[in-house]
């Protein structure tokens, strides 16, 4: 078979591709290992709950991507205020933590600000211990530091120890004085001093951060925004896995055997999938791609009989007592999700290598949810889906920005576009993975009108 464009990978990368160029009249062919299409934004009804690939909520940004998304998804999606909180000290504190100290033990708030104001002040001026006169700083914190470094000089030495580096820990398993910062972005929001010293007088719910406001369906779950998407799209092949590409004849096969001919590959694929499954690939660049870490995610949802417990949308959890990162409710936003008087949470847990024991996590789970007061018994639980997501979060150490830049530019001298959260290995959203592969399309489009 030949096509213009092989799409490889069916989430909102490939699928947002796919859309542009067939409403272009392009040729493609999209193909999704997976029976169902979505990728990670993919949601498992059951018993009368809708759970997502853990918590999936939509921001957009761009007011060009909303308005492209909205021809889609219509007005099924409506727009919900996240309420985000972190646990420590026994208590719950506004999200971010940074910015939140207000409602801490004593000891804490205080360490936590007198630290995050020393570390703004030796920013600004240098060292404070001796009688220094200002340094001539910008008071900005650098971005070539690591991590651990970054957190010590942007919040001090207080907010470090009581949330930046347990809950980074917990989530990364991975050391932070190797990661880099370049994941942060808008992830990690840095509070102005005047914030911070608010924050500490009075607890409010603070609209601080990327994630305010997100878009969500009544019922369904986020695989409405695919399914969205894909609807009408007819070159679109399910349970149709890549399993070899030859750049030189531009050629792909699946696993059928099935041979398909293209002048332009768009893939989404994990980028050390996508260097294994290409011939010919200098052995350097293949070293480079093994060489990419991630740290991957089980998630336990569970449905449940009773009274919805608590507000939030989502809760932190930087304590080593608690297992989990994060668990939170979608049912508390979106009451929809759940049956009558139902409710329904999820907790996420972060590995690295082998899968952990799934009874341990589900144990341990009801067991914490219930000394939160979040669940009285487990007689209420109706129902529980478990969902792995094997190298949901890229880990930024110095090796990956060097390697992904040296195989995406190889890539694409050769027509080849790399998109998606997996594809450009990086820490995105839904939106810039809409983006990206809306982008490849009109490169493509632009490119073959010219020629
Ligand atoms: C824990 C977690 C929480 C998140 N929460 C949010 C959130 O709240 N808001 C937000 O905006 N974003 C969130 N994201 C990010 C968002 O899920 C992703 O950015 C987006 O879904 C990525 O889409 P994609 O198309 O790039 O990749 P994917 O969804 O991974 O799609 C790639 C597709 O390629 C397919 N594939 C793989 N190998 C092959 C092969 N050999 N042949 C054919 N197909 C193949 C896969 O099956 C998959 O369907 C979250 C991510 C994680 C991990």
């Amino acid at each position: 078979m030949k096509v213009q464009t092989l799409i490889a990978g069916g989430g909102l990368a490939g699928l947002a591709c796919a859309r542009e160029l067939a409403d272009g009249s392009r040729s493609y062919l999209l193909v999704e290992k997976q029976k169902e299409i979505g990728g990670l934004c993919r949601s498992v009804i059951d018993q009368g709950f809708s759970f997502d690939y853990t918590g999936h909520f939509l921001h957009f940004h761009k007011p060009a991507l909303r308005q492209w998304a909205s021809r889609y998804i219509g007005k099924v999606f409506k727009e919900r205020r996240r309420h985000a909180v972190i646990y420590s000290q026994r208590g719950y504190s506004e999200y971010p933590y940074q910015e939140n100290n207000a409602g801490l033990p004593s000891s804490v708030l205080r360490e936590n600000v007198l630290g995050y104001l020393e570390a703004a002040l030796h920013r600004r001026f240098g060292k404070l211990s001796t009688r220094s006169t200002p340094s001539g700083r910008s008071g900005q914190v650098r971005s070539d530091l690591n991590f651990e470094r970054w957190c010590l000089e942007a919040f001090g030495p207080g907010i470090s120890r009581h949330f930046m580096f347990p809950y980074n820990h917990k989530l990364w398993k991975f050391p932070l004085s190797q990661l880099t910062t370049h994941w942060m972005g808008r992830f990690v929001p840095s509070p102005k001093i005047r914030e911070v010293v608010e924050g500490a007088l009075t607890a409010k719910p603070s609209d601080s951060g990327y994630n305010a406001t997100f878009l969500y369906p009544d019922q369904g779950g986020i695989s409405l925004l695919p399914s969205g998407i894909a609807h009408g799209l007819s070159s679109v092949w399910r349970g149709a896995a890549i399993q070899r590409i030859d750049l030189k004849r531009r050629k792909a096969w699946l696993h059928s055997g099935f041979e398909v001919d293209f002048e332009f590959l768009v893939s989404s694929l994990p980028l050390p999938q996508l260097a294994a499954l290409t011939e010919g690939l200098p052995a350097q660049l293949q070293s480079q791609a093994r060489g990419l870490k991630a740290t991957s995610i089980y998630n336990i949802n569970f449905g449940l009989k009773g009274k919805q417990p608590i507000p939030y949308s989502w809760v932190y959890f930087p304590e080593d007592s608690f297992k989990f990162h994060r668990a939170g409710s979608v049912s508390a936003c979106v009451p929809t999700v759940a049956p009558p008087g139902h409710f329904s949470l999820y907790v996420e847990f972060s590995y690295r290598g082998a899968k952990p024991n799934p009874a341990q996590l589900g144990r341990h789970a009801v067991q914490k949810l219930k000394q939160l007061g979040w669940i009285q018994s487990e007689k209420q639980i109706v129902s529980r889906v478990d969902l792995d997501l094997p190298g949901a979060y890229v880990i930024y150490d110095r090796h990956r920005d060097e390697a992904v830049q040296e195989l995406l530019s190889l890539y694409e001298k050769k027509n080849v576009y790399s998109v998606g959260r997996y594809g450009r290995w990086e820490y995105g959203s839904m939106e810039s993975a809409l983006e990206q592969g809306l982008q490849a399309a009109q490169v493509i489009s632009a490119s073959s009108s010219v020629q």
